[in-house]
């Protein structure tokens, strides 16, 4: 546990100049600003990342959390209001400038926290850049491919999109966002894309569902959003521990 805040921008730079740089973990929380359905905030990406990057950095004594990026690489979403989006190139180079700023003071260990689907190859573009050409050691942690949590908590083989997993997950955290009164009635998709006999086609979020959820729907509870949680974060942070401890 940190005794000072563990968040980047509530410290000086004092605080962060007596930082050791080899065992120091960031965790950049990144997501999207996209429609989650009907029933969830627009947020549900970048608050979900934010959340269990926070919490993590809380239980580690040197972990610390990065400002959250809350829009990214959405635009197949964009036929539904509110959306949010930057292309792919702007948002690899803002992950890319923000682990330069890390790696100019001198620190070598980011874990990116990723909530978005369509963030994840910018991302892994980013810091393979980095490891590479930097010698830096960078990661990914994305909470929704953890089919091991997925399935043993909402019984589902894989998490899609605003269903039982990422509505359950986004209203234990803000419940006072939840809109249980709407989920009546939703339809929802199987499958995230179009196929075409047994080819996959990539689509925009509005060629799939009319709702914007894929998934299903059965079994939400703030309950399991809970269960959920407690071990993404116990999962993170042993992540954390092992990249901490790790040298070169
Ligand atoms: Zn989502």
């Amino acid at each position: 546990m940190n005794s000072d805040s563990s968040l980047l921008h509530e410290l000086s730079w004092t605080d962060i100049e007596r930082l050791d740089k080899k065992t120091t973990v960031f965790l950049f929380p990144v997501g999207s600003t996209e429609q989650h359905g009907p029933q969830n905030p627009l947020g549900t990406d970048f608050l979900i990342a934010e959340h269990v990057a926070r919490k993590s950095a809380e239980l580690v004594e040197n972990a610390y959390c990065l400002p959250t990026l809350p829009v990214g690489v959405a635009p197949h979403h964009r036929n539904f209001p509110g959306t949010l989006w930057t292309s792919r190139s702007t948002f690899e180079t803002l992950v890319k400038d923000v682990i330069h700023s890390i790696h100019y003071h001198g620190f070598e260990k980011v874990i990116v926290v990723n909530g978005h689907g369509g963030n994840s190859s910018s991302v892994l573009n980013a810091i393979t850049d980095y490891n590479d050409i930097h010698d830096m050691v960078c990661s990914m942690f994305e909470w929704w491919r953890d089919s091991e949590i997925i399935s043993s908590v909402f019984n589902v083989p894989s998490a899609i999109h605003a269903d039982v997993v990422e509505t359950s997950t986004v209203w234990a955290i803000r419940p006072d966002l939840a809109k249980e009164e709407r989920l009546a009635g939703l339809t929802s998709a199987d499958v995230w894309g179009r196929l075409i006999g047994s080819l996959y086609i990539p689509s925009r979020a509005d060629q799939i569902t009319e709702t914007g959820i894929a998934g299903t729907l059965e079994g939400i509870s703030i309950d399991k959003g809970n269960q959920a949680l407690e071990k993404i974060i116990k999962k993170l942070v042993k992540a954390i521990e092992d990249l901490s401890s790790y040298s070169k």
